[in-house]
């Protein structure tokens, strides 16, 4: 087993990777930017080591201070966590070329899922139902046009290298085609360096909903069920929930073992996603996220499987503890994502926290990096706090939920709670009757 683990993030997550390491008896190493040197991960990690100055790409994207970091302290392994380097198959590959263990899949693999078009290409080659679209990459206006009409209209243009709902434009009928195609490939190109595009058909009224597995390197894999991820602004998730409203336990099967079957064929390790849209009773592959997810811990509330403990092992080489005949899941558990946002208009606000007060009690948890007097600093994600409930079944968890968001004490600048308390209050939310458009069509009504 490793000694010790560079984390190469901040935040919550950092901090949550920082737990697994103290509990597995390993040493931790915190980086952080000159805006983070009073974050909590930074406080709590064992060592720590600034890294450059606020901007990302000068500190949390800075490889060469990251690997000089390592060094210095003799860290034998690197968690990337989620965002920033988790899904750069260049990083991975130099710091295996360092002697240092990355904590995720071979680089091959980040490469290849981290490429939509190559993902889906090798989805439907492994029998994974895609959501219908073009035949790889639309290079030109002209191709755009057959493609979408083979397709059929509504379409949805997006980019190879994809991520938080970037660089995707809907096109309802042909004369929205030209700005649509026009303005993702602009998008693309500022957001990833890499304009290429592609195109599915932009479904009506799905869900989003997405399977964990987790993979050795001995052969053996399994899926962890399902997490429904349909509430969503900007195609980004705001709130989570295990397992699926909608789902039933042989649906879970069938998929899950789709999911299992494929990430044996590729010879994938390490903890993998496979997000699916879900309508109508089918599942539409969209993508695979090769890292741990922001949701992970809804997973963890209903397999009592600490997520982190398992990626780390496997990385150093572990068999799966558990087949999937003992894999099992108990009761149901829902995430609320708390950003430093106006809760109305969503814009980020950070600011300094006045006073800070987490929900506790029976099957509540917090992954937060905030304290009191923390001031959040503007140049990073938005995201604060995780709330996470886990009740004896869907009712409970709910009830749960509502009261932990009252009693949640964030002061001194605007968060979303205000959002989620009015959540809890929507009937389509409480019968879990939502799709994917539910939250922006009609709750936010925009
Ligand atoms: P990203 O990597 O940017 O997050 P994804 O491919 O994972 O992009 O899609 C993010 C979200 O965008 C999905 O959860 C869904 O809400 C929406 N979406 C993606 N593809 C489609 C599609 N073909 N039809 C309808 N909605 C889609």
């Amino acid at each position: 087993m490793f000694e010790k683990i560079l984390i190469a993030n901040r935040g919550e997550i950092a901090l949550r990777i920082h737990r697994a390491c103290r509990e597995m008896g390993i040493k931790t190493v915190a980086v952080h930017s000159t805006a983070d040197a009073d974050a909590m991960h930074v406080r709590l990690a064992d060592e720590s080591v600034c890294i450059g100055p606020p901007a990302a790409r000068d500190s949390y994207l800075n490889v060469p201070s990251i690997l000089s970091a390592a060094a210095v302290t003799g860290a034998d392994a690197i968690h990337p966590g989620v965002g920033f380097l988790s899904e750069n198959a260049a990083f991975s590959d130099i710091v295996e070329a360092h002697g240092i263990t990355f904590i995720g899949p071979a680089a091959s693999h980040i490469q290849a899922m981290g490429d939509k078009i190559t993902a889906k290409a090798t989805m439907i080659e492994l029998g994974v139902p895609c959501v219908p679209g073009s035949d790889g990459e639309v290079h030109d206006l002209e191709t755009a046009r057959s493609e979408a009409k083979r397709i059929g209209y509504p379409v949805l243009i997006k980019a190879a290298a994809g991520g938080g709902g970037r660089g995707m434009k809907v096109a309802e009928a042909p004369n929205e085609l030209e700005e649509a195609f026009t303005m993702a490939r602009r998008e693309a190109g500022a957001a990833f360096g890499n304009a290429s595009v592609y195109m599915e058909r932009y479904l009506g009224n799905p869900r989003h909903i997405e399977i964990q597995i987790a993979a050795d390197n001995h052969g053996n894999v399994i899926h962890l069920g399902e997490r429904d991820c349909s509430i969503q602004r900007r195609h980004q998730k705001v709130v989570e929930e295990a397992p699926s409203p909608a789902l039933d336990a042989a649906e879970r099967e069938r998929i899950g073992k789709r999911a299992v079957d494929a990430i044996k064929s590729m010879g994938y390790r390490s903890l993998g996603t496979f997000e699916f849209l879900y309508e109508n009773g089918e599942f539409f592959f969209i993508e695979m996220n090769t890292r741990l997810q922001v949701e992970h811990p809804i997973t963890e509330a209903i397999t009592g499987i600490d997520l982190v403990r398992l990626q780390i092992q496997i990385a150093a080489g572990a068999k799966l503890p558990i087949t999937q005949e003992e894999v099992t899941f108990s009761g149901h558990a829902i995430e609320c994502r708390i950003t430093a946002e106006d809760p109305v208009t969503f814009q980020p606000r950070p600011g300094r926290v006045t006073d800070y007060h987490a929900p506790g009690g029976l099957g509540v948890r917090v992954d937060s990096a905030l304290y009191g007097g923390y001031a959040v600093p503007p140049h990073y994600d938005s995201l604060i706090a995780k709330l996470i409930v886990h009740g004896a079944n869907r009712q409970e968890a709910l009830m749960r939920l509502k009261r932990s968001l009252d009693e949640f004490v964030i002061d001194g600048l605007p968060t979303t709670i205000p959002l989620h308390q009015r959540l809890m209050k929507e009937r389509a939310f409480l019968d879990g009757d939502y799709s994917i458009r539910w939250l922006e069509r009609d709750f936010l009504g925009s």
